[in-house]
């Protein structure tokens, strides 16, 4: 299947070229950009201090703009991309759009500090809506040693937890700016060995540590290598969002969803021609590897696991495509430029958020 992928633009080419030429045009014109904000290190309280500031370092917020934003829109709506339809040629230069101030981007980060891909070992594969038992895996696998710290991908509210196969959990809401339509993304980071929030709601910056990848849960058993058990719902608002209980028995869908998909599938899938082997949805959940992507988050390259590790994960382009052939440089780039927050800060935002301010 994936030979009918479009291997006649290169990454270099006009797929990408034009996201990096309108960033350019819009850091010309001053528009904030995020790492204008930044003006002191973020200092954790855990032992993951050190460790929360290499990974910030190198999972920086500092997108200059949404990375299709000033993408041509798509002409008509068609139906998702699959690995089936032959290669799209749709122009994704908007000289006219680049004059005008960006909006604001999302202010996404990856996950954990190191990326080792989708785990694959004895006993299974980890990729979004691989076959399980009791249906349909609900989320994404990523294959990451004991202990790894796992991060908050945005600013946002945070609460953990613990709920049967999950195990101990995180969960953390987003805000999306409006242009993306408004919607809350909650994102759910399981079978951790620590959680570095109480179970009461509080205020967490990008980058910030919110746990340890562990075992816990259904990953309990041997045949399970150490993975993050990452899941991404979509929501209408905030409320909304902080009251989703990741069950996997509520498969609900949701409007909210709907209407980002949309957005993804014409302002990022359709114009750098981003495919999957699986659907990108189950109702209300999306795949966390496409979202993220598409809505600029900065990630950590993809390293071959090594050690105990070696051979349990399979890399990105194993299962994604883009235009050109591997996603991973289209959908991701690395950032030097640091996530930051002081620890006042936060400590004054939680005050506020106790306080009931939104
Ligand atoms: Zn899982």
């Amino acid at each position: 299947m994936l030979g009918v992928m479009s291997r006649q633009s290169p990454l270099s080419g006009p797929a990408a070229r034009p996201r990096r030429r309108a960033a350019t045009s819009q850091a010309t014109q001053g528009a904030p950009a995020p790492r204008g904000l930044v003006s002191a290190l973020f200092v954790s309280s855990t032992a993951w201090g050190a460790l929360a500031f290499a990974a910030a370092s190198g999972l920086g917020c500092s997108h200059a703009a949404p990375r299709a934003a000033q993408a041509a829109p798509a002409p008509a709506p068609s139906p998702l991309p699959s690995l089936a339809e032959p290669p799209r040629s749709a122009p994704v230069v908007a000289t006219a759009e680049m004059t005008e101030p960006a909006p604001a981007p999302p202010r996404l980060g990856w996950v954990m500090p190191v990326d080792h891909g989708v785990r694959a070992d004895r006993a299974g594969g980890g990729q979004f809506l691989a076959p399980r038992t009791h249906g349909r895996h609900n989320g994404v696998d990523l294959l990451a040693p004991l202990g790894t710290p796992v991060l908050a991908a945005c600013d946002g509210v945070a609460r953990a937890g613990t709920l049967g196969g999950y195990g101990k959990y995180v969960a953390l809401v987003c805000e999306l700016p409006p242009e993306w339509g408004g919607a809350h993304l909650s994102l759910f980071y399981s079978h951790l060995s620590a959680q570095e929030v109480g179970a009461e709601r509080v205020r967490v910056a990008l980058g910030q540590p919110l746990g340890a990848v562990g075992k816990t849960g259904n990953a309990a058993g041997p045949s399970v290598m150490p993975h993050l058990h990452l899941e991404l719902i979509v929501h209408p608002s905030a409320e909304e969002a902080r009251r989703e209980t990741h069950s996997g028995r509520d498969q609900s869908n949701n409007p909210a969803a709907d209407a980002l998909l949309s957005q993804l599938d014409e302002r990022c899938l359709r114009p750098l021609g981003l495919t999957s082997r699986q659907p990108l949805r189950r109702e209300r959940r999306l795949d966390p590897y496409l979202v993220l992507g598409c809505l600029g988050a900065t990630k950590p390259a993809y390293q071959r696991p090594s050690g105990e590790l070696a051979g349990a994960s399979f890399p990105w382009q194993d299962y994604y495509r883009a235009r050109g052939g591997d996603p991973e440089p289209v959908l991701f780039r690395a950032e030097s430029s640091a996530p930051v927050h002081t620890a006042a800060w936060l400590q004054r935002e939680s005050r506020e958020l106790r306080a009931g301010t939104p």
